[in-house]
């Protein structure tokens, strides 16, 4: 009953700013965001990949109003691409982006969002590595897709996010599980009408395994984003029954949770990625981590409290 509420305050401004000013945010903010800067997650990236684990680097901040911020968020991002390159952590690091941070949502925002993710794409595959495109709320996704598209036709590594909760999905698990693809499945994380998802949380893991079956099926590269044990277990059968190797896809679940699933899965031989998100603007992701656990709402409500 609660996610729907706090998926709400996440679009509001006063909220943003009652909560990002309360004593106690930082240290819930904390759990799930790796730091403020680059420098700041240049050792989470190094310490993962010590564990056996890689990453994708997330920089947060999908909120934005300009076209200089659009422009500002693809430099934090080729910033973030050159300090990884002169550390040599190309490999053990792909990037995840929004659109809507490079302006999606903006006056002619389908062409600016590709005219400023492409050089980011170009700079990761420069280094040796890849982006994926994360899936926002409904409405952006046809434009997301086609810009996906498009990227595949230089850079076919380019990965995209597909939601379990929306109807659609199955078809587009279907279009995109062809060769070379890279495709991550997550249940969802945004407030969606009926008439587009499940609203019920059955539904919805009953359509992740449909979808599962139809990536593993396929002949691209499966990236299964999920904490749900169920889920991770349901997997690893389907992948088996495909006759996929361990290597021939991969878990993904975000930092700060479940770490230490994340260590035991990488010890079994699975590829095992965590999602890293880091930045000052991460009020949008947070609020999306609390709606997904009420406990979490209780655990910052009491830091709050307790400042
Ligand atoms: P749940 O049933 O929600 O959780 C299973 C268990 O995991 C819970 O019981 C709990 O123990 C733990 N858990 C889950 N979430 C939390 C939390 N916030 N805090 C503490 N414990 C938790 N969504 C999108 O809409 N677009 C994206 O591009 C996107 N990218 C993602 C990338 C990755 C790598 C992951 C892991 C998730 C991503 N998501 C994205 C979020 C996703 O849609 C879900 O909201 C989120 O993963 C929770 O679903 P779950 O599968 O973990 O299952």
């Amino acid at each position: 009953m609660l996610g729907p509420v706090i998926l709400a305050a996440s679009r509001s401004d006063t909220m943003r700013r009652f909560i990002s000013a309360a004593p106690g945010t930082k240290q819930v903010v904390d759990r799930f965001i790796a730091g403020e800067t680059v420098e700041q997650v240049v050792p989470i990236v190094k310490d993962a990949a010590g564990k056996g684990l890689e990453v994708t680097l997330d920089v947060v901040g999908e909120d934005i109003t300009t076209p200089e911020q659009a422009a500002a968020a693809r430099d934090a991002y080729l910033e973030l691409i050159g300090r990884l390159k002169e550390l040599g952590l190309g490999t053990k690091a792909e990037m995840s982006v929004k659109l809507s941070m490079f302006g999606q949502s903006l006056d002619g925002g389908h062409e600016l969002a590709l005219a400023n993710v492409r050089p980011v794409v170009e700079a990761a595959a420069v280094i040796g590595t890849t982006v994926t495109l994360d899936a926002e709320d409904h409405t952006t996704l046809d434009s997301m897709f086609t810009i996906h598209e498009e990227l595949r036709k230089d850079f076919p590594q380019t990965g995209c996010v597909i939601q379990a909760y929306l109807f659609r999905t199955e078809d587009d698990a279907r279009r995109l599980a062809a060769a070379g693809s890279r495709v991550r499945i997550v249940k969802g994380a945004y407030k969606e009408p009926a008439s587009v998802a499940y609203q019920d949380r059955a539904e919805i893991d009953k359509a992740f395994v449909r979808v599962i079956k139809i990536l593993m099926d396929g002949q691209g590269y499966p990236m299964i984003g999920s904490h749900d044990p169920r889920l991770i277990a349901i997997t690893q059968e389907l992948g088996r029954k495909a006759g996929r190797k361990l290597d021939e896809y991969e878990f993904q679940m975000l930092y700060g949770i479940r770490s230490d699933e994340q260590i035991r899965l990488a010890a079994e031989g699975h590829r095992m990625r965590v999602y890293t998100a880091y930045g000052t603007d991460w009020y949008g992701y947070f609020m999306r981590r609390l709606a997904e656990k009420p406990a979490n709402l209780l655990f910052f409500g009491r830091s709050i409290l307790t400042k």
